[in-house]
């Protein structure tokens, strides 16, 4: 464990997410917002399992179609976040180019690294995706991304409009954190749970039973047991069936990490204190809706 954790903690200050332990095992941190930080172990062959899996969720079929047609340029994808990892350069290969932009760098480099790129994949927290709509429409970014997809953080609604606004098309999520893959957006434009993949159990929180803490139990895993791990986000589960006819449960949203949450008089976590709070606060931009 004691290697592990050298080897995670060494990458994030060089800013060398490469080297994997003994056997190319992969580490990731959980980004340890309530002060607690996990280690989180990938072998290569769960590697390319979740680059395959992730692919076919995200992909769209125009997105596929350009994939498997050689003469079509490779599909490029610009991926923005803090942490580079082993498992998310496992997607590139010919015919697809992945390019990291470190979070960390400047951001007038960002810029131009996309500007240059020009990727058909956007994939950046949804805090980013809104500056970067902002730039776009002060005209210092010019892309014109195919998809853009949300990832590490909550997607608001008035971000996922300006999205839209902005590039024309809708913005999808994918809810995937260093314990794993746990959710996307499907054709339909709904937040699944990705229990094709996990056994995903509820601890309910209020008694319409609406909103309840995952407890996730992973199969496939095999470099590191998974088994019933509670994770602190809280989800709101929408009722009835998908259009898109999968089996699978979704999610209105998710509401964050429960320490996020606001605990009203009824008992009921309805309003996310650093969402709405934040938004609300005076000099803030946005204000409240
Ligand atoms: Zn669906």
């Amino acid at each position: 464990l004691e290697q592990a954790l050298g080897t995670a903690l060494q990458a994030e200050r060089s800013r060398n997410f490469k080297p994997t332990l003994p056997g190319g095992l992969t580490v990731g941190l959980s980004s340890g917002t309530t002060g607690r930080r996990g280690v989180f172990l990938v072998s290569p062959r769960e590697r390319q399992r979740w680059a395959g899996a992730m692919l076919a969720r995200l992909l769209s079929g125009a997105s596929v179609a350009r994939l498997l047609n050689p003469l079509a340029p490779p599909l490029r994808v610009a991926f923005l976040l803090r942490a580079n990892s082993n498992l998310y350069t496992t997607v590139q290969s010919r015919r697809l180019r992945f390019v990291f932009c470190d979070l960390l760098q400047p951001w007038g480099e960002q810029l131009q690294q996309l500007n240059a790129l020009q990727p058909d994949l956007l994939i950046a927290p949804a805090s980013v995706l809104q500056v970067l709509a902002r730039a776009q429409q002060q005209a210092a970014l010019r892309i014109r991304p195919s998809q853009v997809i949300s990832v590490a953080e909550v997607l608001e609604p008035d971000d996922a409009a300006l999205i839209r606004q902005v590039w024309h098309v809708p913005a999808a999520q994918v809810y995937q954190c260093t314990e794993g893959f746990l959710g996307y957006t499907c054709e339909a434009g709904h937040l699944h749970l990705n229990e094709e993949w996990l056994h995903i159990e509820t601890a309910w929180l209020d008694a319409e039973r609406t909103r309840f803490q995952p407890i996730v139990t992973d199969f496939s895993r095999s470099a590191q047991a998974f088994v019933r791990y509670r994770l602190d986000d809280v989800l709101h589960l929408a009722p009835g069936p998908c259009d898109c006819g999968r089996v699978s449960r979704r999610l209105v949203s998710i509401e964050g990490r429960s320490d996020d949450l606001l605990w009203l008089q009824d008992n009921d976590p309805r309003a996310t204190a650093a969402g709405v709070c934040g938004r609300a606060a005076p000099g803030n931009g946005a204000g409240p809706g």
